[in-house]
């Protein structure tokens, strides 16, 4: 009886911890595209639909920018406004901290869509680092259109989202750096296979119908 009774324990403790471990691990996309490509938008549709949190590093940036008593508030400030990329070890501390406090909340939630991040090489190292064998990347959710789409939504937002950085003189660094930086790492992630593409020029509805398309089939 005592040994049938450990016998049972013993067999499913492991299997208990392995599902444990596996439900923990966050599974992450990716979302990468030009400045107004949509990534935020699109994010949102899938978090109504999908059960994803969505995690912008952009935003979480200016949340930083914005907390009273914050030590790089002036330095991510800079670097909005210059279209350039904030050094990694902010950016990774503020993407853990959103991922440990959503799964600490909800283990259920361990499926993020992280938006605007790896913008370049720095980026990509600092997460490697930072979460190898942590997280496991699923893909890369790639919003492609045009620099001229890209310019003239973010100048069209820029009348009303209050933004630093949507006005031409930023767009046109965040454009280079966007071509200069973050390509190159789409490039790298396609070599992979690990690169789903959507025409994000067109309407939100038929992107979001692409995107059903790539979520439903992973
Ligand atoms: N940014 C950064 N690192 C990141 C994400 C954003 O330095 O990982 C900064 C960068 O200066 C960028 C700005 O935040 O130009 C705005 O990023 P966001 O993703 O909000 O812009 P979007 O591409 O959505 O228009
Ligand atoms: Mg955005």
């Amino acid at each position: 009886m005592i040994g049938r009774l450990f016998g049972s324990l013993s067999q499913k403790v492991p299997s208990f911890l392995y599902r444990a471990s596996l439900m923990m691990k966050p599974q992450v996309v990716f979302v990468l595209g030009g400045p107004g490509a949509g990534k935020g938008t699109q994010c949102s549709k899938i978090v109504e639909n999908y059960n994803y949190t969505h995690l912008s590093a952009g935003d979480l940036l200016r949340a930083e920018r914005a907390r009273e008593g914050s030590e790089f508030g002036q330095l991510i400030s800079n670097y909005i406004k210059e279209g350039k990329i904030v050094p990694v070890e902010i950016t990774i501390n503020l993407l853990k901290k959103a991922m440990e406090e959503t799964m600490g909340k909800d283990e259920k939630k361990f499926r993020f869509l992280i938006d605007g991040f790896p913008r370049n090489e720095d980026n990509l190292q600092g997460w490697n680092t930072a979460m190898d064998g942590k997280a496991d990347v699923k893909f890369v959710l790639f919003f492609d259109c045009s620099n001229e789409v890209c310019i003239n939504r973010c100048l069209e937002r820029g009348k009303s989202s209050g933004r630093t950085d949507d006005n031409r003189e930023s767009l046109e660094k965040r454009i280079q750096t966007y071509l200069q930086s973050t390509r190159p790492i789409i490039e790298l992630y396609e070599k992979h296979g690990k690169v789903r593409t959507v025409d994000a020029s067109r309407s939100v509805d038929e992107v979001f119908a692409d995107v059903k398309t790539i979520l439903g089939v992973e």
